[in-house]
């Protein structure tokens, strides 16, 4: 049984997508769950580590899905050429570490006409990709599985010059902050109760450092006119 994250994760791929690369795929739970329901899309699962990559080969075997995914071993976008898939996820890491692995062969994106992005924290650090490489934030969800919080972000190239998200829509997510759920009111209140106690902390050190606390207050500022 597919976890409800990955779930989430696999209804934003579109029935139409041809060929998609799960990067850092793990066991392939991904890419198994779509082609079996898809039979007319292939996937790549790629990984960077050996142990994950066995497994994920394992599990492609036992599933019976080797004609139609490939397991790759490498680096990131590297397991990919250009023009080669028409989706790419990549789920379950730091916001941070998804940007990374987008940028640094950001090449190979070309021909992509869709990413289906799940940070488990600091979403935001993709919402900055987004801006620097000209995608356009098309679908976002937040939702909770297990006692955790989780959010997806959807890219597609950005046919128009749209206008710029503000800092603050770029903190929250600009689709999040219109729809707000019970999963998005959850997070933020946590988030503020822990910026409130940091805030603290910092303005009882010995040395203050007065740009970290202004941003943090800013911070708390944007949570509190969304969710009060
Ligand atoms: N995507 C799966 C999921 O959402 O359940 C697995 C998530 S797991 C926590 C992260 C996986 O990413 C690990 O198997 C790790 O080896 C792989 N990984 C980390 N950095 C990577 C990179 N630069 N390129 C490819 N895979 C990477």
């Amino acid at each position: 049984e597919l976890s409800k994250r990955l779930q989430n994760v696999a209804e934003f791929i579109p029935v139409t997508t041809r060929k998609f690369a799960d990067i850092g795929s793990d066991h392939a739970y991904l890419p198994c769950y779509i082609c079996e329901n898809n039979k007319n899309t292939r996937a790549i699962a790629g990984e960077v580590n050996q142990g994950p990559h066995d497994a994920a080969l394992r599990q492609v075997q036992s599933a019976g899905l080797q004609d139609r995914i490939e397991v790759r071993l490498g680096d990131g976008l590297g397991v990919i050429s250009p023009n080669e898939v028409d989706c790419v996820t990549i789920a379950g890491m730091g916001g941070t570490l998804i940007s990374n692995i987008l940028t640094e062969q950001v090449e190979n994106l070309s021909g992509v006409d869709r990413l289906v992005l799940q940070p488990n924290i600091d979403a935001s650090s993709i919402r900055m990709f987004a801006k620097n490489f000209q995608w356009q934030i098309v679908n976002e969800k937040i939702f909770e599985d297990d006692g955790y919080i989780y959010e997806i972000l959807v890219l597609e190239p950005q046919e128009s010059l749209e206008k710029n998200l503000t800092e603050k829509e770029m903190y929250l997510g600009p689709i999040l902050m219109r729809e707000k759920n019970e999963a998005f009111y959850k997070k933020w209140e946590k988030v503020l109760d822990k910026k409130i106690n940091i805030i603290e902390q910092m303005k009882n050190a010995k040395q203050i450092d007065e740009e970290k606390v202004a941003y943090f207050s800013k911070q708390t500022e944007w949570i509190k006119e969304e969710i009060h």
